[in-house]
């Protein structure tokens, strides 16, 4: 099996291999990855410091043209992407080569903000001088990013790296090195300078570690878990480095009794649901108000006896399977505690089996939940949703804000002063009214507050925000 090798300094690298494993059967080896040693991520660090100075002078036109061949490509090909991310992560075609556009729409953008840099020219408050505000790249960027979205994530933290100007170390979960291989691969070709993007794939523990404790970092933008967030925070202000990070959710939907019930029941089911509920944005806390709480939770369990859970390549196929052995084990334990806790199982619960071994489980729906519960409170990451029954509005806004975490939040509801309220309210960096709590535009930001997120957004112009400093001169006249 040919060995995808890392991208250091522009050159192809590594022997020792990691197997890429597909969830959907386990007999199946997705492709063959060069895990890259600590020495390596080094290396990689030097290289990418070393083509700084030239990358971050690199007129705007080139940087345009890398990202819009990027672009392009990765859409030409977004069939054998997309079925490439479906193998090694599990979630369905259908949202695999959705992902995969995604991934290409937002190289298409940063290739567009290349050519739209743009600073401030003001009087000084002194008479004689002017003052000219400018964005300045600010070195190596260290690029940490999870498994949920093996195609997305990596282009909302790459493109926008290299199209202010800054040189790149991407270090992808190592359960899902394809896409990012692909991504690496595709720059390359498109004329990227060596050392301006380099790949270490890896482990966590060694090549983001490594990252971590490099001084040459200028900044560190990382996707994962609030546990790494947190290490990733404090290495950096060890080193005075930037960082930006995007954690987990405890995302509330919250169900009104003037809901349309079918807006509601089709915004639970995929928030809760869809991509195995192996998305931060996913929403694991279904607040319902009384008067619809029963018509809801029927609606819902018909929805999801629907609902095929099965290889994520076969057509008809809803839910794929769960990424691996250690996620399905943390959903099921999770299933159990929501059972002692006194939470009741309304449907779902079991791992199922498919014609290849792999890592099925139905989608679980607990009802008779309270806010305390710990799967009410503790990230699990699975297809597993409770349903929190409530009073009134205010209630229901109420629990909807009492969570460590503040990513998303929703609403299904057809009165616009509770629509309103909430979104003025809802203490989430995003806000969805009649639309599930997952699934997001590209050109607008994206991040959350409290333990969900630390930094300034991501996606879209408020990128510039991480990725550039802000320098402000001063010319006598
Ligand atoms: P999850 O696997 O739950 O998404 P993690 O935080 O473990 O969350 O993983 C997110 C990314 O962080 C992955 O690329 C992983 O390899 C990386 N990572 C894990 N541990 C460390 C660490 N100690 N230092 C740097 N990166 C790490």
């Amino acid at each position: 099996m040919t060995l995808h090798q890392n991208l250091i300094a522009g050159e192809w690298v590594g022997t020792d291999g990691i197997e890429n494993i597909n969830p959907s059967n386990t007999n199946e080896v997705v492709g063959l990855y060069a895990r890259a040693s600590a020495d390596d991520a080094k290396t990689a660090i030097a290289a990418a410091k070393a083509a700084f100075p030239s990358w971050s002078r690199s007129g705007i036109l080139e940087r345009h043209s890398i990202l819009k061949k990027t672009a392009d490509e990765i859409l030409a090909r977004k069939d054998e992407l997309g079925k490439l991310l479906a193998r090694e992560e599990g979630k369905t075609l259908p949202e695999a080569i959705g992902e995969t556009i995604r991934a290409a729409q937002i190289f298409d953008y940063f290739a567009g903000e290349c050519l739209r840099l743009a600073g401030e020219v003001l009087p000084s408050v002194r008479p004689n001088i002017g003052v000219e505000i400018t964005r300045e790249p600010i070195g190596v960027i260290g690029i940490i990013t999870p498994w949920n979205f093996p195609i997305a994530i990596p282009a909302w933290k790459i493109a926008p790296a290299l199209c202010y100007g800054n040189t790149v170390v991407f270090k992808p979960a190592e359960l899902v090195p394809g896409c990012s291989w692909a991504i690496a691969d595709i720059l390359h070709r498109a004329g990227l300078p060596k050392g301006v993007l380099n790949l270490v794939m890896g482990k966590g523990s060694v090549v983001g570690q490594a990252m971590l404790d490099s001084p040459d970092l200028a900044a560190i933008t990382f996707t994962g878990s609030t546990g790494t967030g947190k290490r990733v925070a404090a290495s950096s202000i060890e080193h005075n480095r930037k960082f930006q990070l995007e954690m987990g959710g405890k995302n509330p939907m919250v169900v009104l009794d003037d809901a349309d019930l079918t807006v509601a029941v089709e915004a639970a089911a995929n928030s809760g649901f869809f991509s195995t509920g192996q998305r931060c944005t996913a929403s694991s806390r279904l607040i319902v108000t009384e008067g619809i709480h029963d018509k809801f939770v029927a609606a819902l369990t018909e929805k999801l006896k629907g609902l095929v859970v099965d290889d994520p390549l076969k057509a008809g196929t809803h839910i794929g399977p769960v990424v691996d052995a250690g996620q399905l084990k943390q959903d099921t334990d999770y299933i159990a505690i929501g059972q002692s806790e006194g939470a009741k199982l309304a449907f779902g619960g079991e791992t199922i089996s498919r014609d290849n071994p792999g890592f099925y489980l139905q989608p679980t729906l607990f009802t008779e939940a309270t806010n305390q519960m710990r799967i009410s409170r503790e990230e699990i990451f699975g297809p597993v949703a409770s349903v929190i029954r409530v009073k009134d509005y205010e209630e229901a806004l109420s629990v909807a804000n009492d969570t460590p975490f503040g990513l998303s939040a929703g609403i299904a509801t057809t009165s616009l002063k509770h629509a309103t309220h909430f979104k003025r309210n809802s203490e989430a960096g995003m806000v969805m009214v009649n639309l599930p709590t997952a699934g997001v535009d590209f050109h607008v930001p994206f991040g959350g507050r409290k333990a969900s997120s630390f930094g300034s957004r991501e996606q879209g112009k408020y990128a510039a925000e991480f990725f550039t400093v802000v320098k402000t001169a001063y010319t006598l006249a």
